[in-house]
């Protein structure tokens, strides 16, 4: 009935920390591209889990996945061998032209286990003297929220307060060739490794000048450096292909891999590389209790099955096409400042005359379509993959129309 929204998200309001601001909605249910809410209005999910979603909600081949794993086995914890555990990493392995699986459960933790991997393989294979491992990362980039991480955030708004900060990393702007390698000889053989998004997501969709990752390839060959690409938010078919680098025709040393690997239904997430490099591993020396854990082993062998067929890949390049072409049609409106993105992926700023990222989500809600802001005055487009045309054109209506009110 009319006023449940409200009364939950006070509720919620007074029971949890207000580390988010979501938009007033109460979901209750959802099916592909469609969200219901608790009063019955529909939304069409133009964010998709921050492309968590990449399958849509309750994809049929997922649930079914889940649901049989969940009447069999659920977890083992890794003291014992799951029947489930050496495809998962054989399949994830080949889909992405590796050898070896780490798995874990959130993006953060995979990307610690990234800058782990970095560090150990930095001492116990390069030979950098103990302790003085550097990583390069980029200005603006969002790698999640642990200590380690936000150490290595520009963001005041994820970096503020949480001091003392941990040491071991430079930042140099994003897409710019010359500072990277600057940074690589002003800290000469002690670096390990080149953190990168090859498209930043939370900053807006920022898709780096062409040449700009291949450069960096060259540049971390050369000097015996790691690189490690965080796909967790651009893999997994978003751009139109299985990987951004890809687009680049770039092969990086180690994959981070997270959301829409876990197919919106369980946190999955991994890093992904060479046998060589995950052999720094020894027993004991890392690990997680619910990691490669077999419900998520089982949900994940479904989204790697779902990838290798290309489909979805061909799906967001086409509707990323279709996408970009009608985006660049709204500047008429004079209201938007740029687009950016690849794929069904998009970044739209906002003119700030005309009103925050904010605003344009809420009024876009009144019209029953679902995007979020990010910094101030962006929205963000990324729809599930396999949202119908002719929904993606109605969401872009109520765009247009929320642009020209
Ligand atoms: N890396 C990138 C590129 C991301 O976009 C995100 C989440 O937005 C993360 C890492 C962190 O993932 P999680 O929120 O699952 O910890």
């Amino acid at each position: 009935p009319e006023g449940t929204a409200q009364r939950l998200i006070e509720a919620a309001d007074r029971h949890t920390a207000h580390n988010y601001h979501p938009l007033p909605v109460v979901v209750a249910s959802a099916e592909g591209a469609w969200m219901t809410d608790v009063e019955g209005r529909r939304y069409l999910d133009l964010l998709a889990g921050y492309s968590a979603l990449n399958f849509g909600h309750g994809h049929p081949r997922l649930i079914t996945a889940a649901k049989a794993q969940l009447d069999r086995l659920t977890l083992t914890s890794r003291a014992f061998h799951h029947d489930r555990f050496a495809a998962f990493c054989t399949e994830l392995a080949e889909l992405c032209g590796m050898e070896a699986v780490l798995p874990m459960n959130t993006g953060a933790e995979a990307v610690e286990t990234a800058v782990k991997t970095a560090r150990k393989w930095g001492y116990r294979v390069k030979g950098v003297p103990d302790g003085q491992a550097k990583i390069i990362v980029a200005a603006d980039n969002f790698h999640g929220r642990t200590t380690t991480i936000i150490s290595f955030s520009t963001d005041p708004e994820a970096r503020a307060d949480y001091g003392p900060y941990t040491p071991g990393f430079e930042i140099v702007p994003y897409g710019d060739l010359a500072a990277m390698e600057a940074a690589m000889d002003r800290h000469g053989d002690d670096v390990v490794a080149v953190l990168l998004e090859p498209i930043q997501g939370e900053a807006g969709v920022l898709v780096p000048p062409p040449g700009y990752l291949p450069g960096v390839r060259e540049l971390t060959r050369a000097r015996n450096v790691l690189f490690m690409a965080d796909e967790i938010q651009s893999g997994l078919g978003r751009t139109g292909a299985t990987f951004a680098c890809e687009h680049e025709g770039v092969v990086p040393d180690v994959y981070v891999l997270g959301k829409a690997l876990g197919g919106g239904v369980v946190p999955v997430s991994a890093v992904v590389s060479s046998r060589e490099v995950m052999d720094v591993f020894r027993p004991g020396e890392h690990g997680s209790t619910f990691g490669g854990n077999p419900l998520a082993c089982a949900v994940a062998l479904e989204v790697v099955s779902m990838l290798r067929s290309g489909e979805f890949q061909r799906r967001a390049a086409e509707l990323g096409d279709h996408l970009h072409a009608e985006l660049a049609k709204l500047v008429d409106t004079g209201r938007i400042e740029a687009v950016r993105g690849r794929g069904l992926w998009a970044g739209v700023d906002v003119s700030p005359d005309f009103g925050t990222g904010r605003e344009v989500s809420e009024r876009l809600m009144d019209r029953g379509v679902l995007v979020k802001d990010t910094h101030g005055s962006t929205i963000r487009i990324a729809p599930p993959l396999v949202i119908d045309e002719a929904d993606l054109d109605w969401g872009l209506d109520q765009l247009r129309s929320v642009l020209e009110s």
